[in-house]
């Protein structure tokens, strides 16, 4: 049997590199579905299409081919067209584009069956904003990891500028909040923790704490 664990949350709380981490100690694929929703916030970036028109984002979707890859050692690239994108999609202006586009539910349409088909097969740990209550409300496991907006930025920050990305804790802040709202706003599966849900703050915690704290929830629940 296939076990699911889904992982939803705000931008910036360690989702992906906790999930990554856990992922690799309890023997889960880890899937990064925000890299989808990036790929085709992409996609209109280089064609120079405005990332929240429908009407533009719908002829483009028509026009693109967007597929998940996942290596041998847990690694997993996205492809547009064909092209390994996983690197271009880390920028601040991906970002902000995702965070519009991934708000028309023609969006959420287009990428719903790619996301439950890598789940079919294979046992994961996904993450997302919706993937608890929309793309797998069957997981066996789902938590909602969440973080102060301040120390969520202030991760964030390190991480871009690890990158060499020029930019300031206050102009990060100013994204992650927009972003909140963006997020939890929209129509189309906004993010919010699914009712069955384990709710993880980690604030507090860091990085060894985060990954032990949902390992052991996971753990309790599949054993
Ligand atoms: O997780 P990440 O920050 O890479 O996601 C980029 C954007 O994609 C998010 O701001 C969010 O708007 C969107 N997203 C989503 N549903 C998901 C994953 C990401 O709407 N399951």
């Amino acid at each position: 049997m296939c076990i699911a664990v889904a992982i939803d949350g705000p931008a910036g709380a360690g989702k992906s590199s906790v999930a990554k981490a856990v992922g690799k100690q309890l023997g889960l694929m880890y899937v990064d579905t925000g890299a989808l929703y990036r790929t085709v916030a992409l996609a209109a970036l280089k064609k120079g299409i405005d990332a929240s028109s429908k009407a533009e984002v719908e002829i483009l979707l028509k026009e693109i081919s967007v597929e998940m890859d996942f290596s041998e050692n847990g690694g997993q690239v996205v492809l547009l067209n064909g092209e390994d994108v996983s690197g271009l999609i880390r920028t601040q202006q991906v970002s902000m584009a995702a965070s519009d586009i991934s708000a028309l539910p023609v969006v959420r349409e287009y990428l719903l069956d790619l996301q439950r088909n890598i789940a079919k097969t294979k046992s994961v740990i996904m993450d997302g904003r919706d993937i608890g209550t929309v793309v797998l409300p069957n997981a066996q496991v789902k938590i909602f990891l969440t973080a102060s907006p301040e120390s969520r930025a202030e991760r964030r920050y390190k991480e871009l500028a690890e990158k060499g990305e020029k930019t300031t804790v206050k102009d990060v802040l100013r994204e992650v909040i927009k972003r909140d709202y963006n997020d939890t706003n929209r129509k189309a599966a906004p993010l919010r923790p699914a009712e069955d849900s384990v709710l993880v703050d980690t604030t507090n915690m860091n990085f060894d704490e985060s990954v032990e704290a949902v390992a052991k929830i996971i753990r309790e629940r599949i054993s």
